[in-house]
């Protein structure tokens, strides 16, 4: 089992982003051009980077292992992170609501007076626990939405 561990994503791959969040882990998504940009955001931070790119693969601190990355294969989100998890025997209830989706902020603990006005007024009346991004400001709570990427990602982790 792998403790914590840090994500840089390439843009060909940027759908890994969001599930990677969902899951809790730190996801960087890189959506410039310059591959050695994102290879010294890697290294910097610590960062395993996943991509399509074969080139990338054939870096030398990569291959000399220095730098972890996986290539990943095929098209299709789902079977991509499959791939993801078994390789890093990733957990899916790593730190869920933990990371802001868009923005991979951690998210801070709100209490519900706290976003009285900020939810929806049926949403207020069921959930009790609420998270918001110190820097997009979103609202999180487990609502049916959570609920299914979480059952998506439990699928994965069966196979
Ligand atoms: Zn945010």
């Amino acid at each position: 089992m792998v403790d914590y561990l840090k994500f840089i994503v390439d843009n060909n791959v940027g759908k890994l982003a969001k599930w990677l969040r969902i899951m809790g882990y730190d996801t960087l998504f890189f959506d410039g051009s310059d591959d050695s940009g994102m290879i010294a955001t890697a290294l910097a931070e610590g960062r395993v980077i996943l991509t399509r790119d074969t080139q990338i693969m054939r870096r030398r601190v990569i291959t000399n292992g220095q730098l972890k990355a996986i290539l990943i294969k095929g098209d299709d989100p789902e079977p991509q992170m499959y791939q993801v998890i078994n390789t890093l025997n990733l957990d899916c209830q790593f730190r869920p609501f933990a990371i802001c989706l868009e923005c991979n902020q951690p998210l801070l603990e709100r209490s519900k007076q706290q976003v009285k006005d900020l939810v929806p007024p049926y949403v207020f009346q069921t959930q009790s626990q609420y998270m918001e991004c110190p820097a997009c400001h979103r609202i999180y709570w487990r609502g049916t939405h959570w609920q299914a990427m979480t059952k998506k990602l439990e699928s994965f982790m069966k196979g």
